[in-house]
């Protein structure tokens, strides 16, 4: 049976002060949420050694939103991922749209940064997605596929037992605007066909694909009913407790 995961997102968001506070509040109502839905916070770098401790005890696991392409040297600026490791962090986002988009995160790189985590025991939250005028081209399968490909088939069957996938349309990233749960399900349900075409019916079958882009308490209910959408990679909504909380009450 795949994992049923909520992860927030909290991006370049709150000072410290305002993250311990939040990330309190989330593990105190983290026992109000289903036993089989799992939640991960995914914190700036600067709040998570003082996130750890905070939430330590409860279900809510801590992520990095990125790392290092290096393990460590002469890279000004860097988090490499034994330092992520250090502070008790569990996993990393990478590839978030914002990073390909911005700061010219390739695919190749994220190969790297891929390896790099999981051998120092992190786990990966991987996003993909189309933009609007990929969507618009109608190339939005063909995108997402070779994201997966030019990502995922560098990696092996065992690997993916520490990889989840975040579907996230960039049109619909903190835009307000939701892909309907059928043009979701859609994607996802390609996703997983693409990974039981390299790894097997079993590893696409168990591996969590969520859904990231606009999604809110009043829409994940909806979401999370399709098939193949394991939860949701959520942005604005995760920086309230309840908000992120209700949301993993949808399941
Ligand atoms: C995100 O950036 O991962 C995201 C899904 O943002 P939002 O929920 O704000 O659209």
């Amino acid at each position: 049976m795949r994992k049923k995961i909520v992860a927030g997102n909290w991006k370049m968001n709150t000072t410290v002060q305002e993250g311990v506070s939040l990330a309190e509040a989330v593990a105190a109502k983290s026992a109000q949420t289903p036993e089989n839905v799992g939640l991960i916070i995914a914190t700036p770098f600067t709040h998570l050694a003082c996130v750890a401790p905070v939430i330590k005890g409860s279900k809510v696991q801590l992520s990095a939103q990125n790392c290092a392409d290096h393990t460590s040297g002469a890279y000004t600026g860097e988090v490499s991922v034994d330092m992520l490791k250090s502070v008790g962090c569990q996993w990393t986002i990478l590839g978030h749209s914002e990073r390909r988009q911005y700061y010219a995160e390739t695919d190749e790189k994220l190969v790297v940064k891929t390896r790099l985590a999981l051998e120092a025991g992190l786990g990966v939250i991987l996003c993909v997605g189309e933009n609007l005028e990929q969507r618009e081209a109608g190339k939005h399968f063909d995108v997402v596929k070779e994201q997966i490909e030019n990502v995922l088939f560098n990696f092996t069957a065992e690997d993916m037992k520490n990889i989840i996938v975040a579907y996230e349309p960039v049109w619909a990233i903190g835009t307000g605007k939701t892909a309907t749960a059928d043009q979701a399900e859609e994607i996802h349900a390609c996703i997983r066909k693409v990974l039981a075409g390299k790894f097997g019916e079993q590893v696409a079958e168990d591996t969590t694909i969520l859904y990231g882009g606009s999604c809110k308490p009043s829409n994940a209910h909806e979401l999370f009913a399709q098939k193949d959408i394991d939860g949701g990679l959520i942005g604005g909504a995760s920086l309230k407790a309840d908000d992120f909380i209700a949301i993993a009450q949808a399941y």
